[in-house]
């Protein structure tokens, strides 16, 4: 065991656990982050979930696709003729891969310049006897063992593929995120299971390649969690421009291997028996906390009934000195979320280690963006309509259409639209909802604006540039008070 006490041991860096280390080292903790991923290569890689297989890589992979979508599609309405297009998958991947390492290695960077502590290995918090003035965090690598000591600890340890009961992962012909990252050929026919988020961004990828693309969802609607009128719109567009079949309400009953076809047997959302044959077929039904190895049974540690690490607003355990943070604590699984809540328990440990009584700030859930990178893409912050309605708060509305937008008629991209959802009477932003082009940009300036309580008005009052997509959000916040200038 080593003597020195960390001020803050981190175990796990992904985006929640490697931005609350980089933070407590700017603020003068002494920090150290543990780690156990390795990359396929078998060697230590840090990022996590969002680095190594999430964000990063699938929006490397859906700009790839997409860019040979418009190549083939869009290209000849520019007066540019292209012939013989064709894909070649491992350079496309390849080239994912360099970008997923250029970022790891650029955490082990971060790590040096700010004198974080980088450990490779499982952490493990070992039982904390009486008056020990520390905790102790078993670190495991290839069954050596080294055990360090910390004064305050923060979990960080994301989260992993749901299992399906059905049938088992084994990235040859059932795929997790992993899997559907790293594909060498397109698929004939692909299914997709779960239309949430990753889903759909998974399912856009190899449509886009070519590959004939089906989703099976169990929920009853499309997009549930986003706005009805997003979702619906989302669904026209994914279903007669993009070509995803998108089937809603089923129930599977078996998923079994046949030579090199997957063979999904299901009832549709009327209760009629059908079958899907495919190639290669991506489990997509959710993520669950990874507590795995942490050693939380023999501390005690409390989690929830799905297994999240129960935490309070400040991501307080009910361990002494011990937070958590990210996928595997409660709230929206987002890389930027994880990042958030690091940020705020190493200003918390700050706070505490200097004496300072502040309790800090909760973070407010309610203006954390949510995106969904399919093409057109998807992107909400704040309350939506059927929450309004539910809730009985009192609202206006102002909607206005990509296509109506001199610099989407320009890109060529004219589907979607951007809605502004303000209160009835104070005319503060209570949401806003949008599908469209490069959404996931625009969705920054409601978030901000939302963030320092603006009105409709206020964002009305901004002038926008011309012609930019984002003269979209500022008609639709003319609209709320009907005085949209270009419709
Ligand atoms: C395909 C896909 C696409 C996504 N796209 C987006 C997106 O566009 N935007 C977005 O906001 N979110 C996206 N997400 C979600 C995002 O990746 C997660 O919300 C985010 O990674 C959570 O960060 P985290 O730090 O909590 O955990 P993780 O990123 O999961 O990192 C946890 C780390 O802890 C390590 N670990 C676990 N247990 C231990 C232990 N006992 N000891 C040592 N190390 C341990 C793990 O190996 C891992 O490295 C995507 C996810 C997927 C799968």
């Amino acid at each position: 065991m080593t003597t020195e006490i960390f001020d803050v041991a981190v175990i796990g860096a992904g985006p929640g656990g490697y931005v609350a280390a980089i933070r407590c080292a700017q603020l003068g903790l002494n920090a150290v982050c543990i780690d156990e991923w390795k990359n396929g290569k078998g060697k230590p890689s840090l990022g996590g979930t969002c680095l190594n297989v999430g964000c990063i890589p699938s929006k490397a992979l859906l700009e790839s696709s997409e860019n040979f979508h418009h190549i083939q599609h869009n290209a000849s309405a520019h007066g540019i003729s292209a012939e013989k297009v064709s894909v070649d998958v491992p350079v496309m991947i390849a080239r994912k891969d360099k970008i997923v390492t250029t970022f790891t290695m650029g955490i082990a960077s971060l790590f040096k310049k700010n004198k974080v502590k980088s450990m490779h290995g499982r952490g493990t918090l070992l039982k904390r006897e009486g008056e020990e003035s520390a905790w102790r965090i078993k670190v495991t690598h290839d069954e050596q063992s080294e055990i360090i000591q910390a004064k305050h600890v923060i979990v960080a340890t994301g989260s992993t593929p749901r299992p399906l009961p059905f049938v088992a992962i084994d990235n040859d012909r059932v795929l997790d995120n992993a899997g559907a990252l790293a594909l060498t050929e397109v698929p004939k026919r692909l299914g997709v299971i779960g239309a949430g988020v990753i889903g759909l961004e998974m399912g856009s990828v190899w449509r886009r390649l070519g590959a004939e693309v089906t989703i099976l969802e169990a929920m009853p609607d499309f997009l549930m969690a986003a706005d009805e009128q997003i979702a619906k719109e989302a669904k026209s567009v994914f279903t007669k421009e993009t070509g995803l079949q998108i089937n809603t309400g089923i129930k599977i009953n078996s998923i079994k291997l046949s030579g090199q076809t997957v063979i999904v047997d299901y009832n549709n959302s009327n209760n009629e028996p059908q079958i899907l044959e495919v190639d290669k077929l991506i489990v997509a039904v959710g993520r669950v906390p990874n507590t795995q190895g942490l050693g939380i049974e023999d501390n005690e540690l409390l989690v929830d009934e799905r297994g999240f690490i129960m935490v309070d607003q400040f991501c307080r355990t009910n361990l002494k000195n011990v937070y958590a943070v990210g996928d595997v604590v409660r709230g929206p699984m987002l890389a930027h979320k994880a990042s958030e809540e690091g940020v705020a328990v190493a200003e918390r440990i700050e706070n505490i280690e200097k004496g300072y009584s502040s309790e800090g700030e909760a973070i407010d859930f309610n203006v954390i963006p949510w995106v969904i990178y399919t093409s057109p893409e998807i992107a909400w912050v704040g309350k939506n309509e059927q929450e309004l309605k539910a809730a009985g708060i009192a609202y206006k509305v102002g909607q206005f259409p990509f296509i109506a937008n001199g610099r989407a008629r320009a890109m060529g991209e004219t589907s979607g639209f951007i809605k502004v959802l303000a209160d009835e009477k104070s005319d503060r932003v209570l949401g806003v909802h949008m599908i469209g082009p490069h959404v996931s940009e625009l969705i920054s300036e409601a978030v901000m604006a939302m963030k320092f309580s603006a009105s409709s008005q206020d964002i009305a009052c901004i002038v926008h540039a011309h012609p930019s997509l984002s003269e979209v959000f500022h008609e639709a916040a003319l609209g709320v008070d009907k005085r949209a200038l270009h419709i």
